[in-house]
């Protein structure tokens, strides 16, 4: 069986809203939106490189809360792990960088609003739910 390599993406969170980011590429993906995240680097810690995808393609400075349990199948190899996040005090706010070309803060009455990519989906639902028993 071939390795897998784990995709971490962020629930950041301002609040109660969560926040959503649009793809700019590759061009299948464009116009879609994700949880931002990234591939975690050989021996790096995932909280790490999810501390690093932010800043890379948000610009911001932010803390990792804790695992949304669950595991959700991307591309083979990948799979996707989903982290609640935060923007630490005197952060930057996020800015569409690198891959994304739209940010919006969801609130949780529009938080399936945007039209997230099918593999986020699944994602997406368990944080809200979760979000939402708190
Ligand atoms: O950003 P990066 O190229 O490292 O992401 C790795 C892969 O994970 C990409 O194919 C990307 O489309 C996918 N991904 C995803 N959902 C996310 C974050 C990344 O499907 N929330």
């Amino acid at each position: 069986m071939t390795e897998r390599i784990v995709v971490v993406a962020a629930a950041l969170l301002d609040g109660d809203r969560l926040l959503a980011a649009r793809r700019s590429a590759p061009p299948e993906l464009a116009g879609r939106w994700e949880l931002p995240g990234g591939k975690v680097e050989p021996g790096e810690r995932p909280e790490d490189a999810l501390v690093r995808e932010l800043r890379e393609e948000l610009g911001v400075d932010a803390e990792v809360v804790e695992r949304v349990p669950g595991e959700w199948p991307l591309k083979s190899p990948y799979v996707l792990h989903v982290w609640t996040a935060r923007l630490r005090p005197g952060s930057p706010a996020p800015a569409p960088l690198e891959d994304h070309d739209a940010l919006r803060w969801l609130t949780p009455e529009r938080i399936w609003d945007v039209d997230w990519l099918d593999q986020d989906v699944p994602a997406v639902r368990e944080t809200s739910a979760r979000l939402g028993t708190r």
